[in-house]
């Protein structure tokens, strides 16, 4: 029980990785918010299987793309549990798209939540964190911004890159508070993301492709993520900060030697 008596916020965990971690961080004590957009069953069924296995959590609706959206989260955890130790900035959209069909609007909206929400949850929680001198802030990137050769991903991949810049920064600013602050750069993870606008057939050979593309020779789990998401949000990471972890693996499809 390495996480007993801490309070930890994962955004976007009605599914996917999200759900993976909130699972993993309840199973080693925390008391974990489960927060959605628009999936509430879902939330609602993660938080029941938590307290199932003898868990802590409770659900929160929250678009964190909306103005306001963090501050009213990290003000309705505060009220509802009384502290937020571990942050954990998940939830994220894609728009798949290139450069000849770059759609504006999109790209804002991707920004918005993946880039925006984070930075702005960032900053309520560490209004928390900082007077308890203690503190976690994990944000998921994506091996995109390193530039996997994957296409269709351009300008999420730069909505990541935004988010492994921020991560070294802000980590930068909070390290003073022994807040660490770090991001997990995941590879291919078989989740409702990867997915979405996809034949069953498309999906298989895609799977297949990554597969092959990998050292190890398979796709990720959630659980292979939530596993890193659980040591950087224990006590023994204390010294690791501004680092983005890459989960991948092994995938030598990158743009240079794809
Ligand atoms: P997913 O299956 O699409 O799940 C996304 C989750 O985020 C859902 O719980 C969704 O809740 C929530 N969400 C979306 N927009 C939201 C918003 N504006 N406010 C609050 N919650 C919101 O995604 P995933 O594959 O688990 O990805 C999780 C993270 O890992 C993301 O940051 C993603 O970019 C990153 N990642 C994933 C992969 C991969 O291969 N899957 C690879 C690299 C990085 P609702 O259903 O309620 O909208």
């Amino acid at each position: 029980m390495a996480l007993h008596s801490r309070v930890a916020l994962v955004t976007g965990a009605s599914r996917g990785i999200g759900r993976a971690i909130a699972a993993r961080l309840a199973r080693e004590g925390a008391a974990v918010v489960v927060n959605y957009r628009s999936s509430r069953t879902q939330a609602e069924t993660v938080v029941g299987e938590i307290q199932a296995a003898g868990g802590s959590a409770l659900a929160i609706q929250a678009d964190v793309g909306e103005p306001g959206a963090a501050a009213a989260l990290v003000e309705e955890v505060e009220r509802r549990l009384g502290a937020l130790d571990i942050l954990v900035n998940n939830a994220a959209i894609i728009h798949r798209g290139d450069l000849e069909a770059l759609d504006p609007a999109a790209l804002e909206q991707m920004w918005r939540v993946n880039v925006t929400g984070l930075a702005a949850l960032s900053r309520e929680a560490a209004r928390l964190m900082k007077p308890r001198r203690w503190g976690r802030i994990i944000n998921l990137a994506s091996i995109a911004a390193h530039g996997t050769a994957l296409p269709g991903t351009t300008f999420y991949a730069a909505t990541k890159a935004a988010v492994i810049a921020l991560t070294r920064r802000f980590a930068m600013e909070l390290g003073p508070y022994g807040i660490t602050v770090n991001a997990i750069a995941p590879g291919f993870i078989l989740t409702d993301m990867v997915a979405a606008e996809r034949t069953p057939e498309e999906l298989q050979a895609l799977l297949a492709r990554m597969a092959e593309r990998a050292m190890v020779r398979r796709i990720g789990r959630p659980e292979d993520i939530a596993a890193v998401a659980a040591f950087l949000a224990g006590e023994e990471s204390g010294f690791l900060t501004a680092q983005t972890i890459t989960v991948d693996g092994g995938r030598m499809d990158y743009i240079g030697h794809s």
